[in-house]
């Protein structure tokens, strides 16, 4: 694996056929988990699999596109136009430059604009290969299922939690959990019409306080097995799909 403390000699040399761009957000995480979490947690997966490939990984996007946080002090983002065209400008620069296979992990689920941008890109360009992973895609499969216990996570809730006491438990304010607990009674989509701090009184969605960090430690490798499988499956499944 290479990222940006090596040298651009060192990567030339490295034989990095992938390039991975981790997709963080900087949004209000209920009482208990910081700002940062999506940031982290895209960061921390997508160094394991970027060692798994041997890839070149770039450095985690700390602002992405929260609208659904709006009215809480702290949270930012981009406009999802904006985002749209940050992501394509990134991977075309990737592609000048000799990469024909890039992966966007997103640590934030709500990075919607990501399916047009890399649809396009495939569509448009059939030297590229553009493979997208949301974490959340994976809370359905078996193992996770068997892991959580609640099934309504959505922000800040067991899984998020587990995953930051596994991989930064110093962050977590452990003293804030008792009482975060908050599922509304509305579907996810509820989040284009209004923010989840008015549907949350806590901020949250789901369940924090069944987090654990044994839970973190499967979580975190439940995520990293199945992203790697994903993106194999995706680069030699597809190639040519476009054409
Ligand atoms: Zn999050």
């Amino acid at each position: 694996m290479i990222d940006f403390t090596n040298t651009a000699d060192e990567l030339a040399s490295a034989g990095c056929e992938i390039a991975i761009l981790p997709i963080g957000a900087l949004e209000q995480h209920g009482p208990h988990l910081p700002m940062c979490t999506d940031y982290m947690v895209a960061k921390s997966v997508a160094e394991a699999v970027a060692k798994k490939l041997n890839a070149y990984l770039l450095p985690t996007l700390p602002i992405s596109t929260s609208y659904e946080h709006k009215g809480k002090k702290g949270s930012v983002w981009m406009r999802a136009k904006t985002f749209y065209s940050v992501i394509q400008d990134i991977v075309l620069n990737l592609k000048e430059q000799g990469f024909s296979k890039v992966v966007i992990m997103l640590g934030h689920g709500g990075i919607f604009v990501s399916t047009p941008a890399i649809r396009e890109l495939n569509a448009d360009y059939p030297d590229l290969r553009v493979a997208k992973v949301d974490f959340l895609q994976f809370l359905g499969v078996p193992e996770m299922l068997k892991t959580l216990e609640c099934r309504d996570n959505l922000h800040a809730c067991e899984y998020e939690t587990s995953l930051m006491l596994y991989l930064a438990e110093e962050m977590v304010k452990k003293d804030k959990i008792d009482g975060a607990d908050f599922v509304p009674d509305v579907p996810r989509d509820f989040l284009n019409y209004c923010s989840i701090v008015k549907l949350s009184k806590t901020g949250v969605w789901g369940k924090p306080s069944l987090g654990t960090k044994e839970k973190g430690e499967k979580v975190f490798r439940i995520l990293v097995d199945e992203s790697i499988q994903y993106i194999e499956k995706i680069f030699s499944q597809t190639e040519g799909y476009f054409d």
